[in-house]
């Protein structure tokens, strides 16, 4: 039996994770699951699946947990300390799909044990691309990725020389307001930006799909992951999500993989391979759908993009300070503090403050450095919003 983790066990990506397993639930043991606030499910899971020991983030929600696992087998736990000792139990496989930075570190544990790591924490790379790659390579571990668009891209490289693609292509749907002007855009509500034309995802995530950060964080682990030049990498509007990517080679071929917006084909890809095995997915019929549609992301309404490959050519500590400022102006969006348009500008600001030498942001990376980092983008964004308010 294969031993698996699964952290961010009650989100979306976990869920889908969940979903898999729960399928075939012989062919797995289940060392931990972990969560946040939504306790019943975790508890819920954990008992259902076996697993070894249930962590809550939240220290103040352990009794909480205890109580709802009161007559299992199920070990519970808590706090942020308590994830990384779980994420340090021998596994074969771990999910990393907690949201945002905090989902770093789980994954340098899990990897420093050797296990194969199904990565859908972007802000893994972000943040720290050459520490989670170098953590991996030190310890013969493996990193396969579950973003769709990385999935994409990792497939369409089976059996191919990495030296002979010239361009990777990542699709955008646009998210929620690819169709709006800019001056409603500006004017966007949080619950306007939740909703996501094509995909069922955290709200967080689906939020940033629609202003283009998703996007631009994309970008960075597009090229952490990969290893290749910041301007290889390019995006696509392709409003029906259906191509995730393509791999432009030397000769002119462009792969692309299409498949439904589910993500359980990129998790389910990931828990299987090296194999391809049946998954509950859709089957996409060409000729129902009949037309795909692609055009050019606009850079007025989209600015991430181009401070995500001025982040890429920065290099260094960059992408935990974009990434920290990205989450704090997400936060004011939410809390009403500043407009949807905002954000962008909010982020900018922060690189030009931390790159005129508020932090030093090409010192060596280290778990240390990037949490430093993360902490003075944060609170430096924290200023900014104040001072726009
Ligand atoms: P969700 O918001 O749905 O779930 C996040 C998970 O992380 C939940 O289990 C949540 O617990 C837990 N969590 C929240 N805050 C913390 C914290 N501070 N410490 C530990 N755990 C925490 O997110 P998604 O599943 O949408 O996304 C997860 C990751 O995968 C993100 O990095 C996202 O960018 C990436 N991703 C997601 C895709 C998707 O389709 N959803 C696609 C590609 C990548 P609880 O809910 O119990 O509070
Ligand atoms: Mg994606």
């Amino acid at each position: 039996m294969r031993k698996v983790s699964i952290f961010g066990a009650t989100g979306s990506i976990g869920q889908n994770t969940i979903d898999l397993i729960d399928r075939d639930p012989d062919a797995y043991d289940v060392v931990a699951l972990s969560g946040g606030r939504n306790i019943a499910q975790l508890a819920d899971d954990a008992i259902r699946l076996k697993a070894e020991v249930a962590v809550t983030a939240h220290e103040d929600l352990f009794e909480d947990l205890r109580a709802a696992l009161t007559g299992s087998s199920v070990e519970a736990a808590a706090g942020s300390n308590a994830i990384d000792d779980a994420a340090s139990r021998p596994a074969d496989w771990v999910m990393s799909a907690i949201v945002g930075a905090a989902g770093l570190k789980p994954g340098l544990c899990a990897l420093e044990q050797g296990a194969t790591l199904a990565l859908a924490n972007k802000e893994s790379l972000v943040t720290a691309g050459a520490l989670i790659m170098g953590t991996a390579q030190k310890h013969n571990a493996r990193i396969l990725p579950v973003d769709s668009e990385h999935s994409a891209v990792f497939q369409g490289l089976v059996g191919e020389d990495f030296s002979s693609v010239e361009r990777i292509i990542i699709t955008a749907s646009g998210g929620a307001f690819r169709d709006w002007s800019l001056e409603d855009m500006a004017r966007a509500t949080p619950a306007q930006a939740s909703s996501h034309p094509n995909w069922n995802m955290g709200q967080r995530i689906t939020i940033d799909s629609a202003s283009m950060f998703n996007k631009a964080l994309e970008l960075i682990e597009t090229k952490e992951f990969f290893g290749c030049p910041h301007d290889m990498i390019e995006v696509l509007v392709h409003p029906e999500s259906m191509i995730h990517a393509l791999v432009g080679f030397k000769d002119g071929a462009l792969m692309a993989h299409v498949g439904p917006p589910d993500m359980r084909h990129a998790i389910g890809y990931a828990l299987h391979w090296p194999e391809r095995r049946d998954l509950p997915v859709e089957r996409l019929d060409l000729a129902k759908i009949g037309q795909m549609h692609f055009r050019a992301p606009d850079p007025k309404r989209y600015p991430a993009l181009r401070l995500a490959h001025e982040v890429m050519e920065a290099d260094g500590l960059s992408g935990a300070a974009f990434n920290a400022s990205k989450e704090i102006a997400l936060d004011g969006f939410l809390e009403g503090r500043i407009g949807f348009l905002d954000m962008a500008g909010v982020v900018e600001e922060v690189l030009t403050r931390l790159w005129g030498g508020a932090c030093h942001i090409n010192a060596e990376m280290t778990l240390d450095t990037v949490h430093e980092t993360d902490h003075i983008a944060r609170q430096t964004a924290e200023t900014v919003i104040a001072e726009r308010q």
